[in-house]
């Protein structure tokens, strides 16, 4: 079958990550007789400086014409100096708006090769995994168009220095609230059967909103176990006992905090992908189709661009999400991961997942590899 992917390399290392995934991607399909037309965009520092606007019209509309989007990372220190709305981040918010997609699905699961990386002891680990293994596997759901990062925004102008003022504003319906609660519902029937709704019900409404809202739709889900927790309860929970959990529901900010926190237990954020779902939310567990965006969960990190370094496997292992929740094509999915599994069971690893502290929890010894080396590893092991 033929499928259409806008494919938006970005910034920094972000078209490093893309090329890799996107030979992965061709390698599946000859393997498993698909063809995947790419259509490529710009947007982000790169849109900037060829039209002067980090989204372009033409990039939302080419986009939504694709039967999915992924996309490497923008931004950078080129561009920081602009006004908000006109820096790279904003065709970030352009596109999950624009596409609709609400539902960020960021797995962020301990792998057994990089156990070593992970900066948590083993006994920590293992005193809140419900079996008592050293390990942990979780999903944060973030909201991804409501919330802070959309609401409304301002300044409050003054001669007197000490009266200038700024505001975003936390704002959500019921409608963004419900329908994010069902994705992760949908998430967590098809793991473990347990949600935790994470906010700050102790002093925001909206916080308090979102628990009545999760009250409602809870009750259309007596199978799955549901819990509340504090943002910055969660932030600690997450280090002190990361078994604790299976799907985490939060909003747009808190999602994007919590996220990044857990990326760190796994070895590093250039591990996690992520998936970014539009309507039908419940086709986590049925076969309708979302819009989906791909990306992941790291940013353009110009701090290591260009220098064939940065890890390409969250990139990677998000065109493995692509097609799962875009394609429905899960063997294939799980062919990437596999081989994404393989290579690391060879003990290649990219400089930020290398053994940090000597404790090799495996057998194999650990060869450091670049972008492009991890890539090709990669479709070396797909062929087997
Ligand atoms: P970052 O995620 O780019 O980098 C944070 C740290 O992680 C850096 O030390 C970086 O070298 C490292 N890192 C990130 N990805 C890596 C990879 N694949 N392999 C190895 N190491 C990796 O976050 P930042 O430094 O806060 O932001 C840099 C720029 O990216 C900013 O302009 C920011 O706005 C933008 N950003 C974009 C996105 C996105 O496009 N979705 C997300 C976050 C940040």
């Amino acid at each position: 079958m033929n499928y259409s992917i806008a494919l938006i390399p970005g910034d920094g290392i972000g078209p490093e990550v893309v090329e890799p995934a996107t030979e992965v991607l061709d390698a599946v399909g000859d393997k498993f007789g698909h063809v995947f037309n790419y259509v490529e965009l710009e947007a982000g520092g790169k849109a900037i400086d060829s039209t002067g606007e980090p989204l372009p019209a033409e990039t939302l509309e080419a986009a939504k014409q694709c039967d999915a989007v992924l996309l490497g990372a923008v931004g950078g220190p080129k561009w920081e100096t602009l006004p908000g709305h006109l820096r790279p981040e904003a065709a970030l918010l352009g596109l999950r708006s624009g596409l609709g997609v609400f539902a960020n699905l960021r797995p962020a699961a301990l792998l057994p090769q990089l156990k070593a990386a992970c900066p948590l002891k083993d006994e920590v680990l293992m005193a809140s995994h419900p079996e008592g293994k050293a390990t942990f596997d979780l999903l944060i759901v973030r909201e991804l168009t409501g919330g802070l990062y959309f609401g409304k925004k301002g300044r409050v102008d003054s001669s007197d220095t000490a009266a200038r003022a700024a505001f975003d504003t936390e704002y959500y319906s019921w409608a963004e609230i419900e329908r994010v609660l069902r994705a992760g519902y949908a998430a967590a029937s098809v793991r473990r059967k347990k949600l935790c709704v994470v906010d700050k019900a102790n002093v925001l409404e909206s916080s308090r909103f979102w628990r009545e809202v999760a009250a409602v739709v809870s009750k259309d889900y007596p199978d799955i176990e549901t819990s509340y927790m504090y943002a910055d309860n969660c932030s600690m929970q997450l280090i002190r006992a990361p078994g604790q959990f299976d799907v985490i529901v939060t909003s747009n900010v808190f999602g994007d905090i919590l996220s990044d926190e857990a990326s760190v237990l796994t070895g590093s954020i250039g591990m996690l992908p992520s998936a970014s779902l539009g309507s039908p939310t419940d086709s986590l567990a049925k076969n309708d189709r979302p819009m989906g965006m791909y990306e992941p969960i790291h940013g353009s990190a110009p701090d290591i661009a260009g220098q064939d370094i940065a890890n390409p496997l969250a990139t990677i292992l998000s065109t493995a999400m692509l097609l799962r929740y875009s394609f429905g094509l899960e063997k294939e999915a799980r062919a990437i991961e596999a081989a994404v599994n393989a290579v690391l069971d060879n003990g290649l690893r990219t400089k930020d997942i290398a053994n940090r502290s000597n404790t090799n929890h495996s057998n194999t010894a650990e060869k450091i590899v670049g972008t492009k080396a991890m890539g090709e590893a990669v479709l070396k092991a797909l062929e087997q």
